[in-house]
């Protein structure tokens, strides 16, 4: 008889996991989740918002495939897991407790908004930005200027830059309240920092820095009125958006005796301290971390490369996850970034490390090189977009910065950036250096 898999959580890392698995026929899969019947793209729920695409349009399966494939799909709530009978125990939407039973288990649950415990963050009009449900309140709470005149956000990562975008698309004047001194300090060097801030404000985002949120205050309804900042300014507002990180979704887990710590942790192979359980994408935190990668990394591109990993072992090619070189890529507004390789912001660069900062037009790129060898480390790039390959190669055969500039026309990709800028690029370098 086939072995029966059973998949917790639809998004990029089970989804890619299932449908590799279907692929191959070796398996019945069945893929339980509780936030959509299909799998949906999370990385483009603004545009829904912002009325570019539809909910459907943000399915990259069709539902078609999906409905032909043998994945048995369940629309249900994990509730626990019961490792020692390899069952789990689910509650339908129709609100019925059930069980399944597994030979082996794929936990791909992603994150949830990470909240600190402010007075006020239960009330009616404060929300994260994560789900499709969050689309719900925000379309309940802000549908325009008239119902939602003033929001504010807190935390500027990639989540809560992409919150105030949608938000001021309806013209509700939106303030966000950074902690540091620089936008997104953890991960960008200053000078990429202040480019950002720049363009951000040219979008009329009112930007507040080195200040925190204290506690949000109601009406009588129970709706947010203002908020208080721990340097004492109180600005009002009809929504609250926090988006001050994301953690691992693994709360159903505590009662299961799998080893956990910010998130469930994994050998190289993915598999957790069961096992017949396994944990991929937002969820899993890796035991044994390459140097200078993070042991959790909640974006797009780890869940869908852990999917198709732990596909391979499963079809019987045991094959350990190889992150690769970091890559990202987002958007601030309309300037659109990617890193690549490793750019230490100022916190944690250290002193082998240097940067080579271009600049012009609100385009930019920062090199990041060893000051020893020479060699390239990575690069942050806005407002030009670069080939991956190229970039990724270069990173990881760690070719010298001197190569790297003598060659960027190589890495050309956006039809839109004018090749005039490689020269600037290489002018610059020689007067830099
Ligand atoms: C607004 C936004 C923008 C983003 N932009 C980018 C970007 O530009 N680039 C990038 O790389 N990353 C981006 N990310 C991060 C990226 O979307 C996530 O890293 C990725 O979607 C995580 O995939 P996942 O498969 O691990 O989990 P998820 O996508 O979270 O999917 C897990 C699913 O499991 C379900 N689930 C959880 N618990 C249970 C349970 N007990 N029972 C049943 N079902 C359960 C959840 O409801 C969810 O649907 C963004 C995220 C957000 C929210």
């Amino acid at each position: 008889m086939d072995e029966k898999i059973v998949i917790i959580g639809n998004g990029i890392a089970g989804s890619t996991l299932a449908l590799q698995l279907a692929e191959k026929g070796a398996a019945s899969v069945t893929l339980i989740s509780d936030e959509s019947s299909y799998f949906f793209s999370r990385t483009a729920l603004m545009y829904v918002y912002m009325g570019h695409l539809t909910k459907e349009q943000l399915e990259p399966v069709s539902r078609e495939s999906w409905d032909q494939s043998p994945i048995q799909r369940v629309k249900a709530r994990v509730l626990s897991i019961h490792p020692e009978d390899k069952e789990l125990s689910f509650r339908t939407s129709g609100g019925d407790e059930k069980q399944l039973t597994y030979d082996r288990l794929v936990i791909a649950t992603g994150s949830k908004p990470a909240f600190y415990d402010w007075t006020g963050q239960e009330a009616e009009g404060v929300l994260g930005l994560y789900h499709l449900s969050d689309l719900e309140k925000l379309e309940k709470w802000a549908p325009n200027a008239s119902t939602c005149p003033e929001a504010v956000v807190i935390g500027g990562g990639l989540i809560g830059i992409e919150l105030c975008e949608m938000l001021l698309s309806r013209q509700i004047k939106t303030t966000l309240i950074i902690r540091e001194s620089f936008f997104w300090s953890s991960h960008l060097p200053e000078s990429d920092a202040q480019l950002v801030e720049k363009h951000i404000q040219s979008h009329h985002l009112n930007l507040i820095k080195e200040d925190e949120l204290l506690e949000i205050n109601t009406d009588e309804t129970g709706r947010v009125s203002s908020i208080q900042t721990k340097k004492g300014e109180t600005i009002s507002c009809n929504l609250v958006g926090i988006t001050t990180g994301v953690r691992p979704n693994i709360e159903f887990l505590k009662t299961s005796q799998l080893e956990l710590d910010r998130g469930i942790l994994v050998d190289d192979y993915l598999k957790t301290s069961d096992p017949s359980i396994y944990a991929i994408g937002d969820c899993a935190q890796l035991r044994n971390p390459l140097s200078n990668r993070s042991a959790i990394e909640p974006v797009w591109y780890t869940g869908k490369l852990m999917g198709e990993t732990l596909a391979q072992t499963f079809s019987g090619e045991p094959t350990p996850y190889n992150p690769g070189i970091w890559y990202n890529s987002a958007k601030f507004f309309n300037l659109e970034y990617q890193t690549y390789g490793r750019v230490q912001p100022k916190a944690s660069q250290p002193e082998s490390e240097q940067h080579f900062h271009w600049e012009a037009d609100e385009k930019a790129m920062t090199f990041a090189y060893d000051k020893t060898s020479g060699a390239f480390l990575g690069i942050n790039t806005f407002g030009i977009r670069l080939n991956h390959r190229i970039v990724s190669s270069w990173v990881e055969t760690a070719i010298t910065l001197q190569e790297v500039i003598d060659r960027i026309e190589e890495a050309h990709f956006d039809p839109e950036f004018s090749h005039r800028y490689y020269n600037q690029i290489k002018h610059a370098f020689v007067q830099n250096n």
